[in-house]
Formats: C-alpha cells, structure tokens, sequence
C-alpha cells in the first residue's frame, strides 16, 4: 500500500518544459530522435512513477557524496552554478549547471561531475566493456565553458558511484581542445590484505571529436526541427532507452503496419558482410546448444532423484545442492511454480 502511495505520488506533477539542447542532452548516447520529438514539440507521455524515483534517487546520490567530501580538506562549491560551455555558428549558446568545483589545499580547482548508476552499468563501465560517452561529453562541456573563466583549472573528474554497493569509480579527464580529445584515466579504489585502501588506475583510453560531434548533432537536430523530419531511430523496440523513453507511444504508433511492411524473402548473401555475421551467429548457437544438451539432461536426472528420495537440500563434497520453489512471473506460465536446482561451491571459512 505505502509503495502504491510513493509510486503514484512520485509520478505526479510531471510537467513539460520548454526545449532546450543542453549539455545533458548533448551527448552522442541521446536518441537523437527523441530530441527532434521534444525540440516539436510532441506531447510527451507522463513517466512512470519509478521512473522518477530513479532520477530523484541520483539527485540524492549526489548530495550524499558531496557531503563526504565536504568532511574532507576539499572546499566543496559552485554548487549547480550556471556555465556558458561555447556557442554554436547560428549563436546558439549552450548553457547548463556544473555539480560542484573542489578546491584542494592548495588552491587547486577541479570541476566534479557526479552520476549515480545501477551495480549492471557500473560493472560495465567497470570492465571497461561500457565508456559513459555522454556524461563525458557533458563533463568536457563544462569543463570547455569553465577554463574560459580560469585557465588555472585542473582536469575535470566524472564521479561515478554503484547505487548498489556506494562503490566508487572515477575518470580524470585529460582534455586538449586543440584535438578535441579527451585522455580519459578510470580509478577504482582497491583494499590489500592488511585493509589499506588504495586507488587502482586501470589502463587510459581516448575519446575523440567531443565538441565536434556535439556541433554535428546541433546541426542535425536543427535541420530535422526546421524540416520537420523525423530521423531513424536510434535505439531497438527491447533497449531499456527505448522503455524509459517519453516519446515511444509516438515513436511506435505505426510500428504494426511498419512491420506488416517489411520485406519478406530477402538475400542475405547480396550483403557478404552481414552473410558472415549470420553464419556465424548460427554456428554460435547451435554449438552452445550443443554443449547445453548434456547439462540438460543431467539436471534432469539429479532433479528426478531428488523427487523421487524426498530430497530439498544436500551437500557433494564442496558442492552444496538445493532446490528452490520459484513463482514463474512470465506471462504464459503466470501463477506456476517451478523447481530451480541450484548447485554451489560451498565456501571454507
Ligand atoms: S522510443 Fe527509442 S528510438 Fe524512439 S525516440 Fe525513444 S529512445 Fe528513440
């Protein structure tokens, strides 16, 4: 009952604000599509109410950790202040709010930017399989508008914390704007054995053409705005960008008819390239399903044992063996309960 409160509570008084390419907005993860539906002005569907809670859960995040840094020797301020990040040829001038600017002891001033991610995303980044190109380009942004006002400024850090586990992961951004590109350095902190706590610096990459691709996405947002076309879209039907996005009623209202539409009996082989890639993929599932049939069918067999000895639990060597009962939620089998075999190494203590 609370939950249905906060919820219901947390996805009202959603309002539409006027459009405005922003340094958030800015990066070349943001559908572009979506920006031209805004920048129309296209009625734009309400969030759901965790949605909101989400956001308004990194907002806090972010007040969280600016209160830890307050208790250190770093002056934390310029909370939210207002920058001018550069102007577009047409006059344009992209503005937005910076987090905060840490001075250190010596009077050293850094611009930090703060994001509060999901443990999926931040493991991603993490492994480096993710590079958070937007909040880099919003991070750089600032960062350009900042060093007109002091060229003494030290290179900006993007701050991201796991929302999960308040793990902690940077980026020292070292940017050269002659390039346009930026060094980006990642930190994680690791303990030793003797729990001393130490940043780690896993290996640097480049991000290049930042300030270029924002002008480019300026230029084409614009045109599609003044033209009233409607580009591609940039995401696929099951990206969580697509479920979180207020303009996907709009987006997909001829989805139906658009896939009546396609083309039917197509020759893959016409394209070498894509041709190699479905042979590929096909040789990849039919060889993982391959190696899953014997695991199957010993599942099998462990589960029809313990049915038939009564057993719930149990323990092979260091392996601990249980079997949990387990709601399906999935619409088809909806209310049913399956048996899920578990098998573990049991850990010494
Ligand atoms: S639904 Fe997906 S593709 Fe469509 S505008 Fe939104 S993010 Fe872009």
């Amino acid at each position: 009952m609370f939950a249905e409160v906060i919820s219901s509570i947390a996805a009202m008084g959603q309002k539409q604000q006027p459009f405005r390419f922003r340094p958030s907005n800015a990066g070349p993860e943001k559908c572009l599509r979506s920006l031209v539906y805004e920048s129309l002005g296209f009625p734009h569907k309400a969030l759901p109410g965790r949605a909101m809670l989400i956001f308004d859960d990194s907002s806090w995040h972010e007040e969280l950790t600016l209160n830890w840094l307050r208790k250190s020797l770093y002056k934390i301020h310029s909370e939210q202040m207002g920058v001018e990040c550069f102007t577009f040829a047409d006059g344009y001038a992209l503005t937005g709010s910076i987090d905060c600017i840490a001075t250190d002891i010596d009077g050293n001033d850094r611009l930090i930017e703060h994001k509060a991610i999901n443990h999926f995303t931040f493991t991603q980044i993490e492994a480096g399989d993710l590079i958070p190109l937007d909040n880099i380009t919003q991070t750089i942004l600032y960062h350009c508008g900042l060093i007109a006002l002091s060229k003494e400024l030290k290179h900006p850090i993007l701050l991201i914390k796991n929302k999960n586990t308040s793990r902690y992961l940077e980026f020292e951004l070292v940017y050269c704007i002659q390039v346009d590109t930026a060094v980006c350095i990642p930190r994680t902190l690791e303990t030793n054995e003797d729990g001393i706590v130490k940043a780690i610096e896993a290996p640097a990459f480049k991000v290049e053409n930042i300030l270029g691709r924002v002008k480019e996405r300026y230029n084409l947002l614009k045109s599609a705005t003044e033209n009233k076309t409607i580009p591609d879209r940039q995401y696929s039907l099951d990206s969580w960008r697509c479920d979180y996005c207020s303009y996907n009623g709009v987006c997909y209202d001829n989805y139906d008819e658009e896939f009546l539409a396609r083309k039917e009996g197509f020759d893959f082989e016409t394209n070498p390239e894509l041709s190699i890639m479905i042979k590929a993929y096909k040789n990849l599932t039919s060889e993982i399903s391959e190696r899953e049939k014997p695991k199957e069918q010993i599942k099998k067999n462990i589960k029809e044992f313990l049915a038939k000895e009564q057993i719930k639990s149990g323990y092979c060597g260091n392996l601990s063996i249980t079997l949990d009962r387990r709601e399906v939620v999935e619409k088809l089998h909806k209310g049913y309960i399956s048996e899920v075999l578990n098998i573990k190494e049991m850990k010494v203590k």
